[in-house]
Protein backbone atom coordinates (compact mmCIF):
# COMPACT_ATOMS: atom_id res chain seq x y z
CA UNK A 1 0.00 0.00 0.00
CA UNK A 2 1.61 3.13 -1.21
CA UNK A 3 1.81 5.93 1.91
CA UNK A 4 0.75 9.32 1.88
CA UNK A 5 3.75 11.61 1.47
CA UNK A 6 3.16 13.51 4.49
CA UNK A 7 3.24 9.84 6.17
CA UNK A 8 6.43 8.63 4.32
CA UNK A 9 8.53 11.27 5.71
CA UNK A 10 7.44 10.75 9.09
CA UNK A 11 7.98 7.46 8.32
CA UNK A 12 12.10 8.00 6.90
CA UNK A 13 12.57 10.14 9.93
CA UNK A 14 11.89 7.91 12.50
CA UNK A 15 14.40 5.65 10.74
CA UNK A 16 17.32 8.32 11.46
CA UNK A 17 19.22 7.01 14.70
CA UNK A 18 20.86 9.86 15.87
CA UNK A 19 23.85 7.95 17.53
CA UNK A 20 24.20 6.18 14.76
CA UNK A 21 24.90 8.94 13.10
CA UNK A 22 27.45 10.28 15.90
CA UNK A 23 29.19 7.49 15.37
CA UNK A 24 29.82 7.57 11.70
CA UNK A 25 30.75 10.89 12.15
CA UNK A 26 33.30 9.75 14.23
CA UNK A 27 34.63 6.63 12.80
CA UNK A 28 35.37 9.01 9.39
CA UNK A 29 37.17 11.81 11.45
CA UNK A 30 39.07 9.18 13.36
CA UNK A 31 40.96 8.14 9.54
CA UNK A 32 42.96 11.09 8.31
CA UNK A 33 42.46 11.66 4.94
CA UNK A 34 45.05 14.97 4.47
CA UNK A 35 46.14 14.39 0.75
CA UNK A 36 50.23 14.10 1.01
CA UNK A 37 51.23 13.56 -2.64
CA UNK A 38 54.83 12.02 -1.08
CA UNK A 39 52.66 9.69 1.16
CA UNK A 40 51.31 6.31 -0.32
CA UNK A 41 49.13 6.48 2.66
CA UNK A 42 48.53 10.33 2.38
CA UNK A 43 45.11 10.20 0.52
CA UNK A 44 41.44 9.29 0.80
CA UNK A 45 41.83 5.60 0.29
CA UNK A 46 40.80 4.04 3.42
CA UNK A 47 38.09 6.35 4.63
CA UNK A 48 36.67 5.65 1.24
CA UNK A 49 36.74 2.05 2.17
CA UNK A 50 34.86 2.62 5.02
CA UNK A 51 32.44 4.29 3.54
CA UNK A 52 31.99 1.33 0.95
CA UNK A 53 31.74 -0.77 3.07
CA UNK A 54 29.28 1.16 5.27
CA UNK A 55 26.76 1.24 2.10
CA UNK A 56 27.53 -2.50 1.42
CA UNK A 57 26.49 -3.56 5.02
CA UNK A 58 23.27 -1.12 4.08
CA UNK A 59 22.33 -3.17 1.21
CA UNK A 60 22.97 -0.12 -1.23
CA UNK A 61 23.58 -0.33 -4.35
CA UNK A 62 27.27 1.24 -4.69
CA UNK A 63 30.28 1.57 -6.70
CA UNK A 64 33.76 2.94 -6.88
CA UNK A 65 34.79 4.84 -9.35
CA UNK A 66 39.03 4.96 -9.55
CA UNK A 67 39.67 8.76 -10.16
CA UNK A 68 43.51 8.13 -8.96
CA UNK A 69 45.99 6.00 -7.72
CA UNK A 70 44.63 5.03 -4.65
CA UNK A 71 41.73 7.70 -4.87
CA UNK A 72 38.43 6.30 -5.43
CA UNK A 73 34.64 8.18 -5.87
CA UNK A 74 31.99 5.81 -3.82
CA UNK A 75 29.12 6.56 -5.28
CA UNK A 76 25.98 4.75 -3.66
CA UNK A 77 21.73 4.83 -4.77
CA UNK A 78 18.36 4.20 -4.20
CA UNK A 79 15.81 3.77 -7.04
CA UNK A 80 16.41 4.32 -11.11
CA UNK A 81 15.98 7.56 -12.92
CA UNK A 82 14.02 6.15 -15.15
CA UNK A 83 10.89 8.65 -16.17
CA UNK A 84 11.36 10.65 -12.47
CA UNK A 85 14.30 12.93 -11.36
CA UNK A 86 18.13 12.52 -10.07
CA UNK A 87 19.27 13.90 -7.16
CA UNK A 88 22.68 14.22 -6.00
CA UNK A 89 24.01 14.52 -1.93
CA UNK A 90 27.49 15.24 -2.23
CA UNK A 91 30.51 15.32 -0.13
CA UNK A 92 33.90 15.14 -0.21
CA UNK A 93 36.04 12.59 1.50
CA UNK A 94 39.54 14.60 1.43
CA UNK A 95 40.60 16.97 4.68
CA UNK A 96 42.94 19.71 4.76
CA UNK A 97 46.32 19.43 7.16
CA UNK A 98 45.64 19.31 10.52
CA UNK A 99 48.58 22.02 10.86
CA UNK A 100 49.93 22.63 14.82
CA UNK A 101 48.15 19.73 16.87
CA UNK A 102 49.19 21.35 19.71
CA UNK A 103 47.28 24.00 18.46
CA UNK A 104 44.00 21.80 18.92
CA UNK A 105 42.19 21.55 22.36
CA UNK A 106 41.20 17.67 21.49
CA UNK A 107 43.76 16.28 19.55
CA UNK A 108 42.60 16.68 15.36
CA UNK A 109 41.84 12.79 14.73
CA UNK A 110 40.28 11.59 17.76
CA UNK A 111 36.58 12.90 17.32
CA UNK A 112 36.17 14.16 20.44
CA UNK A 113 32.55 14.36 21.49
CA UNK A 114 32.41 17.07 23.91
CA UNK A 115 29.82 19.86 24.93
CA UNK A 116 27.32 18.46 22.15
CA UNK A 117 30.16 18.72 19.86
CA UNK A 118 32.28 16.62 17.64
CA UNK A 119 36.06 18.01 17.15
CA UNK A 120 38.29 17.01 14.62
CA UNK A 121 39.70 17.66 11.21
CA UNK A 122 37.27 17.26 8.70
CA UNK A 123 34.34 17.16 11.55
CA UNK A 124 32.31 20.62 9.54
CA UNK A 125 34.32 20.13 6.40
CA UNK A 126 32.92 17.55 5.77
CA UNK A 127 32.80 14.36 7.39
CA UNK A 128 29.67 15.47 9.08
CA UNK A 129 27.58 16.53 6.05
CA UNK A 130 28.75 13.53 4.29
CA UNK A 131 27.55 11.10 7.24
CA UNK A 132 24.34 12.98 7.89
CA UNK A 133 23.66 12.42 3.44
CA UNK A 134 25.00 8.43 3.88
CA UNK A 135 22.46 8.21 7.20
CA UNK A 136 19.38 10.26 5.45
CA UNK A 137 19.96 7.38 1.94
CA UNK A 138 19.80 4.56 4.55
CA UNK A 139 16.79 5.86 6.28
CA UNK A 140 14.98 6.11 3.56
CA UNK A 141 16.05 2.44 2.24
CA UNK A 142 14.79 1.37 5.69
CA UNK A 143 11.52 2.98 5.32
CA UNK A 144 10.92 1.62 2.27
CA UNK A 145 9.30 4.76 0.89
CA UNK A 146 9.04 4.83 -2.71
CA UNK A 147 9.84 7.66 -4.66
CA UNK A 148 10.22 8.45 -8.68
CA UNK A 149 13.69 8.81 -10.02
CA UNK A 150 16.98 8.21 -7.58
CA UNK A 151 18.68 9.65 -5.10
CA UNK A 152 22.73 9.28 -4.73
CA UNK A 153 24.81 10.06 -1.89
CA UNK A 154 28.39 10.55 -3.84
CA UNK A 155 32.29 10.82 -1.16
CA UNK A 156 34.24 12.58 -4.09
CA UNK A 157 37.72 12.84 -3.35
CA UNK A 158 40.23 15.72 -4.30
CA UNK A 159 37.84 18.64 -3.18
CA UNK A 160 40.59 20.67 -1.75
CA UNK A 161 42.63 20.42 -4.76
CA UNK A 162 42.07 20.23 -8.36
CA UNK A 163 38.75 18.73 -7.95
CA UNK A 164 39.35 16.19 -9.88
CA UNK A 165 36.84 13.17 -8.00
CA UNK A 166 33.61 15.95 -8.91
CA UNK A 167 35.57 16.07 -12.82
CA UNK A 168 35.88 12.54 -13.01
CA UNK A 169 32.13 11.85 -11.61
CA UNK A 170 30.64 14.31 -14.46
CA UNK A 171 32.45 11.59 -16.98
CA UNK A 172 30.20 9.15 -14.89
CA UNK A 173 26.77 7.33 -16.29
CA UNK A 174 25.37 8.18 -13.10
CA UNK A 175 26.96 11.80 -12.85
CA UNK A 176 25.07 12.57 -16.37
CA UNK A 177 22.23 11.47 -15.79
CA UNK A 178 22.00 14.13 -12.74
CA UNK A 179 19.18 16.83 -12.46
CA UNK A 180 20.38 17.97 -9.55
CA UNK A 181 22.38 18.49 -6.65
CA UNK A 182 22.57 19.62 -2.86
CA UNK A 183 26.10 20.03 -1.40
CA UNK A 184 26.69 18.74 1.96
CA UNK A 185 29.18 21.41 2.93
CA UNK A 186 29.13 23.56 6.31
CA UNK A 187 26.73 26.20 5.75
CA UNK A 188 25.26 26.34 9.38
CA UNK A 189 22.20 24.71 7.48
CA UNK A 190 21.14 27.62 5.63
CA UNK A 191 20.35 27.05 2.30
CA UNK A 192 22.71 28.99 -0.14
CA UNK A 193 21.77 29.76 -3.65
CA UNK A 194 25.03 31.51 -4.59
CA UNK A 195 28.68 30.61 -4.25
CA UNK A 196 31.14 32.90 -5.13
CA UNK A 197 34.11 31.69 -8.23
CA UNK A 198 37.61 31.84 -8.47
CA UNK A 199 40.31 32.34 -11.17
CA UNK A 200 43.97 31.43 -10.12
CA UNK A 201 45.97 33.68 -12.48
CA UNK A 202 49.44 32.93 -13.10
CA UNK A 203 51.17 35.95 -14.23
CA UNK A 204 54.37 35.81 -15.66
CA UNK A 205 56.84 38.63 -16.66
CA UNK A 206 59.92 38.16 -18.74
CA UNK A 207 62.90 40.93 -18.97
CA UNK A 208 66.34 39.89 -20.01
CA UNK A 209 69.18 38.84 -17.01
CA UNK A 210 71.87 41.54 -16.56
CA UNK A 211 74.00 42.57 -13.82
CA UNK A 212 72.60 44.05 -10.84
CA UNK A 213 75.22 47.68 -10.80
CA UNK A 214 74.65 48.05 -15.05
CA UNK A 215 70.38 47.67 -14.59
CA UNK A 216 70.73 49.70 -17.76
CA UNK A 217 71.78 46.85 -19.51
CA UNK A 218 69.13 44.27 -18.89
CA UNK A 219 65.36 44.55 -18.72
CA UNK A 220 64.06 43.56 -14.94
CA UNK A 221 61.02 40.88 -14.92
CA UNK A 222 60.69 41.98 -11.08
CA UNK A 223 59.95 46.00 -11.41
CA UNK A 224 57.39 44.72 -14.29
CA UNK A 225 55.41 42.12 -11.97
CA UNK A 226 55.58 45.10 -9.20
CA UNK A 227 54.11 47.44 -12.11
CA UNK A 228 51.19 45.02 -12.32
CA UNK A 229 50.46 44.57 -9.07
CA UNK A 230 49.90 48.40 -8.61
CA UNK A 231 47.22 47.49 -11.24
CA UNK A 232 45.34 45.18 -8.49
CA UNK A 233 43.30 47.32 -7.15
CA UNK A 234 42.24 48.79 -10.69
CA UNK A 235 41.27 45.22 -11.75
CA UNK A 236 39.17 44.54 -8.61
CA UNK A 237 37.06 47.54 -9.02
CA UNK A 238 36.60 46.81 -12.77
CA UNK A 239 35.34 43.09 -11.94
CA UNK A 240 33.33 44.34 -9.44
CA UNK A 241 31.42 46.96 -11.52
CA UNK A 242 31.07 43.30 -14.04
CA UNK A 243 29.76 40.93 -11.46
CA UNK A 244 26.19 41.94 -9.42
CA UNK A 245 26.24 42.83 -6.67
CA UNK A 246 25.47 39.93 -4.22
CA UNK A 247 22.85 39.75 -0.84
CA UNK A 248 25.13 37.07 0.33
CA UNK A 249 28.37 37.08 -1.01
CA UNK A 250 31.10 39.82 -0.62
CA UNK A 251 31.98 41.56 -3.97
CA UNK A 252 35.13 40.21 -6.15
CA UNK A 253 38.35 39.95 -4.82
CA UNK A 254 41.45 39.93 -6.20
CA UNK A 255 44.24 39.09 -4.52
CA UNK A 256 48.30 37.86 -4.75
CA UNK A 257 49.16 35.17 -3.24
CA UNK A 258 52.68 33.90 -4.48
CA UNK A 259 55.55 36.17 -5.60
CA UNK A 260 58.34 33.82 -7.40
CA UNK A 261 61.72 34.99 -8.80
CA UNK A 262 63.95 34.11 -9.91
CA UNK A 263 62.48 31.19 -12.34
CA UNK A 264 65.31 29.21 -12.91
CA UNK A 265 68.82 29.26 -11.41
CA UNK A 266 69.51 30.83 -7.68
CA UNK A 267 68.37 34.09 -6.28
CA UNK A 268 71.87 35.99 -6.12
CA UNK A 269 71.69 39.95 -4.94
CA UNK A 270 73.61 41.25 -8.25
CA UNK A 271 71.81 39.42 -10.71
CA UNK A 272 68.56 40.70 -12.45
CA UNK A 273 66.87 37.62 -13.11
CA UNK A 274 65.10 36.67 -16.83
CA UNK A 275 61.74 35.89 -15.13
CA UNK A 276 59.29 36.54 -12.27
CA UNK A 277 56.08 35.25 -11.88
CA UNK A 278 53.09 36.16 -9.54
CA UNK A 279 49.84 34.44 -8.68
CA UNK A 280 46.73 36.57 -8.19
CA UNK A 281 43.66 34.34 -6.23
CA UNK A 282 40.52 36.02 -7.78
CA UNK A 283 37.47 35.59 -6.38
CA UNK A 284 33.89 37.17 -8.07
CA UNK A 285 30.21 36.89 -7.75
CA UNK A 286 27.78 35.72 -10.22
CA UNK A 287 27.58 37.92 -13.80
CA UNK A 288 30.78 38.03 -16.04
CA UNK A 289 31.39 34.49 -17.80
CA UNK A 290 35.23 33.41 -18.34
CA UNK A 291 35.49 35.73 -21.91
CA UNK A 292 35.19 38.90 -20.00
CA UNK A 293 36.94 37.85 -16.47
CA UNK A 294 40.13 36.98 -18.94
CA UNK A 295 39.89 40.64 -21.12
CA UNK A 296 39.91 42.51 -17.72
CA UNK A 297 42.84 40.19 -16.65
CA UNK A 298 44.39 40.89 -20.54
CA UNK A 299 43.62 44.69 -19.82
CA UNK A 300 45.45 44.49 -16.54
CA UNK A 301 48.63 43.08 -17.84
CA UNK A 302 48.65 45.60 -21.24
CA UNK A 303 48.50 48.58 -18.93
CA UNK A 304 51.57 46.96 -16.75
CA UNK A 305 53.66 46.37 -19.79
CA UNK A 306 53.54 49.87 -21.16
CA UNK A 307 54.96 50.88 -18.20
CA UNK A 308 57.91 48.64 -18.53
CA UNK A 309 59.02 48.67 -21.97
CA UNK A 310 61.41 45.31 -23.02
CA UNK A 311 59.30 42.91 -20.95
CA UNK A 312 56.42 40.63 -21.85
CA UNK A 313 53.58 39.92 -18.97
CA UNK A 314 51.48 36.98 -19.69
CA UNK A 315 48.94 35.21 -17.67
CA UNK A 316 47.55 31.50 -17.20
CA UNK A 317 44.75 30.04 -15.54
CA UNK A 318 45.47 27.64 -13.39
CA UNK A 319 43.03 24.88 -13.16
CA UNK A 320 40.83 26.77 -15.48
CA UNK A 321 37.82 29.33 -14.59
CA UNK A 322 35.67 28.44 -11.64
CA UNK A 323 32.98 30.78 -12.21
CA UNK A 324 30.16 31.90 -9.50
CA UNK A 325 26.97 29.62 -9.67
CA UNK A 326 23.85 31.03 -8.71
CA UNK A 327 20.12 29.22 -8.34
CA UNK A 328 16.65 30.91 -8.61
CA UNK A 329 14.66 30.41 -6.06
CA UNK A 330 11.74 29.22 -8.67
CA UNK A 331 13.78 26.00 -9.09
CA UNK A 332 12.35 22.68 -8.22
CA UNK A 333 14.96 21.81 -6.27
CA UNK A 334 15.18 25.18 -4.03
CA UNK A 335 11.37 24.75 -3.26
CA UNK A 336 12.00 21.20 -2.33
CA UNK A 337 14.90 21.89 -0.17
CA UNK A 338 13.44 25.18 1.32
CA UNK A 339 9.92 23.40 1.88
CA UNK A 340 12.07 20.56 3.65
CA UNK A 341 13.41 23.20 6.03
CA UNK A 342 10.20 24.25 6.85
CA UNK A 343 8.73 21.01 8.03
CA UNK A 344 12.17 19.78 9.50
CA UNK A 345 12.91 23.31 11.79
CA UNK A 346 9.52 24.51 11.67
CA UNK A 347 11.11 28.09 11.10
CA UNK A 348 11.73 30.16 7.53
CA UNK A 349 14.68 28.80 5.95
CA UNK A 350 17.81 31.30 6.42
CA UNK A 351 19.31 32.02 2.73
CA UNK A 352 23.13 32.22 2.57
CA UNK A 353 26.18 32.08 0.33
CA UNK A 354 29.34 30.21 -0.04
CA UNK A 355 32.24 32.14 0.48
CA UNK A 356 34.67 30.03 -1.62
CA UNK A 357 34.31 27.94 -4.71
CA UNK A 358 33.21 23.59 -4.23
CA UNK A 359 32.68 20.43 -6.10
CA UNK A 360 28.95 22.15 -6.82
CA UNK A 361 31.03 24.57 -8.99
CA UNK A 362 31.78 21.69 -11.04
CA UNK A 363 28.72 20.11 -11.23
CA UNK A 364 26.70 23.19 -12.05
CA UNK A 365 29.63 23.85 -15.01
CA UNK A 366 30.11 21.07 -16.17
CA UNK A 367 26.18 19.23 -16.02
CA UNK A 368 24.51 22.44 -15.77
CA UNK A 369 22.54 21.35 -13.16
CA UNK A 370 20.72 23.41 -10.30
CA UNK A 371 22.75 23.06 -6.88
CA UNK A 372 22.27 23.81 -3.19
CA UNK A 373 24.75 24.13 -0.81
CA UNK A 374 23.43 23.14 2.83
CA UNK A 375 25.40 21.34 5.50
CA UNK A 376 26.13 21.36 8.81
CA UNK A 377 28.60 23.21 10.45
CA UNK A 378 29.54 26.52 11.33
CA UNK A 379 30.88 28.74 7.80
CA UNK A 380 34.19 30.02 9.21
CA UNK A 381 35.28 26.75 11.38
CA UNK A 382 36.67 24.96 8.14
CA UNK A 383 40.89 24.71 8.00
CA UNK A 384 41.16 26.23 11.77
CA UNK A 385 41.98 24.33 14.87
CA UNK A 386 39.11 22.81 16.86
CA UNK A 387 37.33 22.26 14.05
CA UNK A 388 34.04 20.51 15.70
CA UNK A 389 30.72 20.05 14.06
CA UNK A 390 27.88 20.79 16.52
CA UNK A 391 25.58 17.14 16.99
CA UNK A 392 22.17 18.91 17.19
CA UNK A 393 23.23 20.47 13.74
CA UNK A 394 24.36 17.57 12.36
CA UNK A 395 21.26 15.74 13.42
CA UNK A 396 19.20 18.57 11.74
CA UNK A 397 20.83 18.08 8.13
CA UNK A 398 20.24 14.42 8.18
CA UNK A 399 16.34 15.24 8.78
CA UNK A 400 16.37 18.26 5.97
CA UNK A 401 18.30 15.28 3.34
CA UNK A 402 15.78 13.29 3.92
CA UNK A 403 12.48 15.78 3.44
CA UNK A 404 14.09 17.34 0.66
CA UNK A 405 15.12 14.06 -1.52
CA UNK A 406 11.22 12.98 -0.72
CA UNK A 407 10.08 16.56 -1.96
CA UNK A 408 12.69 16.47 -5.22
CA UNK A 409 11.41 13.09 -6.09
CA UNK A 410 8.11 13.04 -5.55
CA UNK A 411 6.12 10.54 -7.57
ZN1 LIG B 1 34.67 21.13 2.03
Amino acid sequence: MARRPADALAAALARIDDSELIELTRALVRIPSVVRPDDPAGNEREVARHVERWFAAQGLEHEVQDVAPGRPNVVAWLGDKGRGRSLLLEGHTDVVTEGDPREWTHPPFAAALADGRIYGRGAADMKGGLAAAMIALAALKRSGASFAGRLAVGALVDEEADMLGARHFCTTAIGRELDAAIICEPEQNEVCLEQRGVVWARVTARGRMAHGAMPEAGVNPITAAGALLGEVPALERRLRRLCARSRYLRPATVTPTVVQAPLEGIGQPNVIPSGARLTLDVRLTPGPDGAAVARELDAACSRARARCPGATITWEAVNGFRLATRVERREPLVRAVTQAVRRVTGEAPRFGGVPGSTDGTILRMTLGIPIVTLGPGNRQIPHQADEHVEVAELVEAARIYVASALNFLEA
